[in-house]
């Protein structure tokens, strides 16, 4: 049963109309031993307009990769809604859901374990296209193959390796070429140059900026820390223990960072000049992320901001825009 949208949202910078992904109150919790659940995702909200990267950062464990996940409905969400071009996937059957499938693609965080290796090049690449019905026979798929591969800067002597025959930054290039040849509108990267070498990373940075323009693409970009996704990204959402805490523009994250994790997420970006390091270690975090299974209650940061106030410990604060589109979720900023 397709649902519409219905109502404007508040974390929208742009009218309703212009979300072409609308997250609302979204909610992902597994059940584990005895009664207990872990709310990986606990009621995470924000909206992307078409052709916008919004990068998602956050410690492991924060939720992202969930959400993600959810997203591409390679979860079905425990509540919440998950609009894309105005129908709310959430509510859709697998059955339904087949036609979205073509139009949502993820890249994964390792090349090495996310490809067949008993598969060549050309299977790997037509495989998408065969199980999206793009086309009936492995015969009609070779010329989409060869031309995606070049576009991602391989070439038709590859179409009959298989993946142990290339290096990390190679192997990246199958998986986008994997994704992208099905024409997708909204790639969720998950982690995409974590595994490689850093001299790598910006070869597969600037392929995604490239295709981002060429095909006007939607990205969710995810990433562990904050220097990763600033160069791609147009917003950047910070999320900590399956809640988002912090959402602006790319510039102003870095520029002005408002919660207490935020900043300490930025203190943990390693700096070259050793007296500005010295600096920012005051803002570094104390002890570790507590458990999303019996997270405390009221602030979900609490146990470790340096700024706490009495009410941190008992009221959960709301994300609120404090101007300019920047949201916040801090009591210190109400
Ligand atoms: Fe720190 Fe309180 Fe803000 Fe949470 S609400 S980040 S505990 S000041």
């Amino acid at each position: 049963m397709e649902s519409k949208i219905q109502q404007s949202h508040p974390l929208q910078q742009t009218s309703q109309e212009e979300a072409f992904i609308h997250v609302e109150n979204l909610k992902k919790h597994f059940p584990v031993s005895g009664r207990r659940v872990l709310k990986a995702v606990d009621g995470v909200s924000f909206s992307l307009r078409k052709g916008e990267t919004l990068g998602l950062v956050g410690e492991s464990g924060c939720g992202k990769s969930t959400t993600a996940k959810c997203l591409v409905r390679m979860h079905p969400p425990t509540s919440g809604e998950i609009f894309m071009d105005g129908t709310n996937l959430a509510r859709l059957s697998n059955r339904s859901l087949k036609p979205w499938r073509q139009r949502m693609q993820m890249v994964f965080q390792d090349p090495y374990t996310s490809l067949n290796p008993r598969m060549t090049v050309t299977s790997l690449v037509a495989e998408p296209l065969l199980a999206q019905g793009v086309v009936k026979r492995s015969q009609d798929a070779q010329e989409l193959v060869v031309n995606m591969l070049e576009r991602v800067g391989l070439s038709k002597e590859h179409c009959a390796r298989y993946p142990h025959e290339f290096s990390g930054g190679q192997r990246q290039r199958i998986c986008l070429a994997r994704a992208l040849v099905v024409k997708p509108e909204f790639v969720v990267c998950d982690e995409p140059i974590s595994a490689l070498d850093v001299s790598i990373q910006a070869q597969v940075i600037n392929l995604l900026r490239q295709f981002k323009e060429e095909l006007n693409l939607t990205y969710l970009f995810i990433a562990h820390d904050l220097s990763m996704v600033r160069y791609v990204s147009d917003r950047v959402g910070v999320m900590y223990l399956g809640k988002l805490v912090e959402l602006c523009g790319a510039h102003e994250i870095y520029s002005r960072p408002l919660h207490p994790y935020t900043k300490g997420l930025m203190a943990s970006i390693p700096i070259p000049n050793p007296a500005q390091a010295r600096q920012k270690q005051t803002a570094a975090m104390a002890g570790d992320i507590p458990s999303p299974i019996a997270p405390p209650p009221g602030c979900p940061f609490h146990t470790r901001c340096a700024h706490c106030l009495p009410r941190c410990s008992q009221e959960i604060p709301k994300l609120k825009d404090v101007g300019g589109g920047h949201f916040v979720a801090c009591h210190l900023h109400t």
